[in-house]
């Protein structure tokens, strides 16, 4: 070998590394998958070529028509997967057979945990592409010219911490795959293995796949895109088996919903609900799975224009006859085509939800996974703002199950003219904050909102068929208006005593809040901290620090006090015993840091609150 023919040997991506390891060892009782994966990478090749095509057509020379050749080798132990397509050069070998380039996928791979059934699962919605070669390959090489290039390139690896790359002058335009069998994956040399799955699998693939046995070379995919057959000819189990193939997935779809749309727009679809939520749903790059077809030629899978935001979980296949084959990027952008379908899609999938809203324990599965994503939906105006809100499921103080805005509305109270709700980071906290003492005793129902998405639609959907929805934060002139169902018992402190006691809770903590006053709202604790209206609530103050987001000035609070409640008239009798100064100082403090630990807050100098803590516990002891 020359100096210039030596291979390049170069690790991969730790991330890659990992999901080898995991693919290698865990998801091997799936790994038929990988001949799915590397004809969607064949398929994916060829479209790109063709797209490239009509800016470049000089490309054309080298390539003839497209098609996908499976070779097998008995006597060799090989499989071979050939394309025509777009091939890659050198730095496409390292971008993208060496790392995961995809969005959030850093952070995924971290989240594996080492535990294979946990990371089996997880992997699932994560999609492994071209990586699930290494689950029947020990060894894999990779021959590929890129079009319009003359240099090609040979690609190798045994999956285990490196590949290589080298100069090869025999690649021919596009890429040929070979995978060196396992032991155990023999079966994947059988032509009535491969003609199986690829009628399973890659049917609809538009281009054609052919199997090579010794001198026969014959077509095994019948190219015929499975949403325009009928839905009577379709089994459950061909749907599903599409699912997997588009969207890479694992699990059963959750939803199935094919139509064909007749009318301004002709369009056909055919999309799926996963039941797991897959990896990156929330990373801001991420490409819609819904795929764009145009007269059964595939287009685009990436196309923000055809589904909203909130119904981004949605997988599938969108093929219409009302743009044009050769459709450009920007075209794409300025049609109103896509819109027309958008509005068309959105309704459909809301409808299905509302039917599938019936059987309650299944569509709580949907919100489990779901919902999180789905209530963007109120954040944003449009027509179906109501049926959206419709379809939203909350917790609420009045029991452990989801409810709805209607059910809400159905149990509201006399004389309770608002939905009220508590923001905060976690269900059980909600459910023993202060600030729902004085709805307890009223028996009056609290939505209790723990997703971050939760801040954020309160502020533009602040009304459900005429009902405002209020935090409860904001109510205490509500509150008021309403007797407590329960008659309290204890005894409110005189007006003097209370305004003594607010004179010197006021000294003590002046830095510390903005007001001081007496509440009817409590009834268990002594004191609570509210935001008054118009200001950024605690729970938004804390999410936005969590994501590191400077916030100069913290929220004024008013601290309310519970007039009845036995430890406020202990301080009130504290307050003209001059040897009890220091213990009173100590017990208005801890008592301020205690409320701020409860909702869920860091006491701001935790080397006081011990140095008090300590100091009342050795008074107690
Ligand atoms: P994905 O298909 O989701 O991008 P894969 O792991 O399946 O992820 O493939 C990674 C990348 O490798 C592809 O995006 C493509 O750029 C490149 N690639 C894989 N197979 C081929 C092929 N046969 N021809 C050209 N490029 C390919
Ligand atoms: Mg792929």
């Amino acid at each position: 070998m020359t100096k210039e023919t030596q291979p390049t040997t170069i690790s991969f991506q730790a991330e890659v590394a990992k999901v080898l390891d995991i693919v290698i060892h865990s998801l091997y009782s799936n790994n038929e998958i990988f001949l799915r994966e590397l004809i969607s990478n064949a398929s994916d090749a060829c479209d790109k070529l063709r797209y490239a095509l009509l800016t470049h057509p000089e490309l054309a020379k080298e390539t003839g028509a497209f098609k996908i050749i499976l070779e097998p080798n008995a006597k060799e132990k090989t499989l071979t997967i050939t394309d025509n397509g777009i091939g890659m050069n050198k730095d496409d070998l390292i971008n993208h057979l060496g790392t995961i380039a995809r969005s959030g996928s850093a952070e995924f791979v971290k989240s594996l945990t080492g535990d294979k059934q946990k990371d089996m699962a997880l992997i699932g919605q994560f999609g492994v592409g071209f990586y699930s070669a290494f689950m029947v390959a020990d060894k894999v090489i990779v021959r590929t010219k890129k079009a319009g290039d003359t240099e090609g390139w040979l690609w190798e690896s045994d999956g285990a911490g490196t590949f290589t790359i080298s100069p090869d002058e025999k690649a021919k335009s596009g890429t040929a795959i070979t995978l060196y069998l396992k032991e155990d994956a023999k079966d994947y040399l059988e032509p009535i293995r491969l003609r199986h799955l690829v009628r399973q699998y890659s049917d609809h693939i538009s281009i054609p796949i052919e199997l090579k046995n010794g001198e026969l070379q014959e077509t095994i995919n019948s190219s015929s895109a499975l949403w325009q057959r009928n839905k009577t000819d379709i089994t459950p189990q061909q749907y599903k088996d599409f699912y997997h193939s588009v969207s890479h997935a694992f699990d059963e779809p959750w939803m199935t919903l094919h139509y064909k749309a007749e009318g301004a727009i002709d369009y056909t679809a055919l999309m799926f609900c996963p039941t797991k939520p897959p990896f990156n749903l929330f990373q801001p790059d991420r490409k819609s799975g819904l795929q764009l077809y145009v007269n059964r030629v595939f287009i685009s899978d990436d196309v923000p224009e055809l589904m909203p935001h909130f119904l981004r979980f949605m997988t599938g296949v969108i093929d219409t006859s009302d743009l044009p084959l050769n459709v450009s990027r920007e075209m794409l952008q300025k049609t109103p085509v896509l819109g027309k379908i958008q509005r068309g899609i959105v309704r459909r999938i809301i409808n299905e939800l509302k039917k599938r809203a019936e059987d309650i324990a299944d569509y709580n599965k949907f919100w489990e996974a779901f919902g999180i994503v789905f209530k963007e939906g109120l954040y944003e105006p449009s027509d179906n703002r109501e049926d959206i809100a419709d379809l939203c499921r909350f917790y609420s103080t009045n029991s452990e199950e989801l409810t709805t805005f209607a059910d809400y509305v159905s149990r509201m109270k006399d004389g309770q003219q608002h939905i009220y709700y508590l923001t905060g980071t976690d269900l059980a906290t909600l459910r023993i904050n202060p600030q729902l003492e004085g709805f307890a005793a009223r028996d009056i129902e609290v939505l209790l909102l723990t997703d971050p998405i939760d801040e954020f639609w309160v502020q533009t959907y602040t009304e459900y068929k005429g009902k405002k929805i209020v935090s409860v934060m904001h109510a205490a002139e509500d509150l008021d208006k309403i007797k407590p169902v329960h008659k309290e018992t204890e005894k409110a402190l005189k007006k003097s005593e209370s305004d003594k006691l607010i004179a010197k809770m006021k000294e003590i903590l002046a830095e510390s809040v903005s007001d001081i006053r007496t509440t009817d709202r409590l009834t268990k604790s002594p004191i609570a901290l509210i935001t008054p209206a118009g200001q950024m609530s605690m729970n938004l103050e804390r999410l936005m620090r969590a994501h590191g987001q400077q916030i100069n000035f913290a929220s004024e609070r008013i601290l309310e006090i519970n007039p009845r409640h036995p430890l406020i008239h202990k301080l009130v009798g504290l307050l003209d015993n001059a040897d009890m100064a220091e213990h009173l100082t100590d017990s208005i403090w801890v008592l301020y840091d205690q409320t701020l630990v409860a909702e869920g807050e860091s006491v701001k100098d935790p080397a006081k609150f011990a140095e008090r803590l300590s100091r009342l516990l050795m008074r107690g002891l």
